[in-house]
């Protein structure tokens, strides 16, 4: 792979191969399609993969920041973005695997492991895709960007945008957008644009706005986000001394980073990195749950739904990357699981009681490993690796109202979508209290109610 040969844009899914050349913008093919990157892949040698594997750990030690960042350190699955000038990093990747004792004992693993994407430069995995396709833009000599989000989208979007000097606009549904997200897109300086409506109207909105020109799409939707995301599979198995996981357990909202999960082990496997690949398993939110509907159906097509979670990073009903998804899955032989408000809450708390802590959206992973160990699809002593894609901080409302014993599964407190009522924390809560400042009243307190658990 040393000279890659040129990489190209196709339509997605068809069997003619419609070539589009890479400084074309366009975000769909001619038969309204999804596009994709295709990177001219070979077989390589046994020298050859242990000569790349060697050059991957030598680049953890560069001093050289393209080097050092956790997605373009792995630029020779990159070859959309050769030469690799004028890239835009933050030194994103790089995110770390944990041991999760408290939530392997929680869902009844032997052991569980979390790679945690919200320990990137915005908090979410969505800089992993952001580097690459801002950029492509700044290449393509694009000026304005923008983006539809649910959040997570728009603080990375905003923040890669100001690193290169070009301006962002951001469309999100108003007043369902988590705090820390918002003001991130603030600060970063984007054009913060609140729409009526929900997500899945905001970018319906964009699309429309970047067809007439000027501004560049950066929703998932464009395949150069996908190209990066890939990376996040490919640094885990980097991490892994390469032994590839039984499972990978993603959350799924607009389907993107699954999607380009498939992708990264198919490229991986037929250059030669990898024989066998690891299971994919998406969970939804049960209020936001097109891909799992569309799954179990016969004729697995996607039915949009009107999206309720309080898991906003998931609260999308009409995903973009609905048939990415599925060959991800197929690919795979991985599976798709929908978890209820109350066991993506309980779970989160499992998390954070692991020291860790991640935004609701990622807590699906653990609630859907727990779920599907009890139905006999995964089993103890399986390796399982759940792709927590946000921090604790960008959502603390969240965590706070769940401690207070005050989280209902609709945002307003009102109406009665599924489950519309506040959520049982059983035990899981961890309430704050208030106490006169006295110190033998506060020791008595505390030696009631604090037990180390050594
Ligand atoms: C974007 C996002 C998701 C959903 O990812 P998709 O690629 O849209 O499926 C999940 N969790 C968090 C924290 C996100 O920011």
């Amino acid at each position: 792979m040393d000279k890659p040969e040129k990489a190209y844009l196709k339509s997605f899914g068809t069997e003619q191969v419609v070539k589009y050349p890479l400084d074309q913008i366009r975000y769909r093919s001619d038969d309204g399609r999804l596009l994709e990157v295709v990177n001219p892949m070979r077989k390589l040698s046994e020298d050859n993969v242990a000569d790349l594997k060697q050059l991957f750990d030598m680049r953890q030690f560069s001093r050289n920041p393209v080097d050092r960042s956790g997605v373009w350190r792995f630029r020779e699955f990159l070859s959309a973005f050769a030469p690799y000038d004028n890239i835009i990093t933050m030194r994103e990747g790089n995110t770390p695997i944990y041991t999760m004792p408290v939530c392997a004992a929680y869902s009844g693993m032997k052991e569980l492991f979390v790679k945690h994407q919200g320990f990137n430069p915005t908090g979410s995995f969505k800089d992993n895709g952001m580097t690459t396709a801002v950029t492509m833009a700044k290449k393509l000599g694009a000026r304005m960007v923008a983006c539809a989000s649910t959040g997570n989208t728009s603080a990375s979007m905003a923040a890669y945008a100001a690193r290169s000097r070009m301006k962002s606009i951001v469309f999100i549904p108003e007043g369902q957008i988590a705090y820390g997200k918002l003001s991130q897109a603030l600060d970063y300086g984007s054009l913060t644009i609140q729409i009526s409506g929900d997500f899945d109207k905001a970018m319906q909105v964009v699309q429309d706005v970047c067809k007439r020109g000027r501004i560049y799409l950066l929703n998932s939707i464009n395949p150069f986000r996908i190209e990066g995301q890939k990376t996040i599979m490919i640094e885990m198995l980097h991490q892994l001394d390469w032994k590839v996981p039984d499972w990978v357990v993603v959350p799924g909202g607009n389907l993107g980073n699954s999607s380009s999960f498939g992708k990264a082990f198919a490229e991986l496997k037929a250059c030669g990195f990898i024989t066998k690949v690891p299971r994919i398993a998406i969970i939804q939110a049960e209020g936001a749950n097109p891909l799992y509907s569309g799954f179990a159906s016969k004729e697995r097509v996607l039915k949009p739904v009107s999206a309720q979670t309080r898991a906003t990073a998931i609260k999308i009903g009409n995903p973009v990357s609905f048939d990415k998804a599925l060959y991800a899955v197929d690919s795979t032989e991985g599976l798709v699981e929908q978890v209820s408000e109350t066991e993506i809450a309980i779970a989160k708390s499992r998390i954070g009681a692991d020291g860790i802590g991640s935004e609701p959206a990622s807590a699906t992973t653990v609630a859907g490993v727990k779920k599907l160990v009890e139905k006999g699809f995964m089993h103890s002593r399986e390796k399982i690796i759940c792709i927590l894609t946000g921090h604790l901080l960008k959502d603390p409302d969240y965590t706070v109202d769940f401690h207070k014993d005050e989280l209902y599964a609709d945002a307003k407190r009102t109406s009665s979508v599924s489950g519309g009522s506040k959520i049982d924390t059983g035990d899981y809560s961890n309430k704050p209290v208030q106490l006169p400042a006295d110190v033998d009243k506060l020791l008595d307190y505390i030696d009631e109610h604090a037990h180390s658990s050594i």
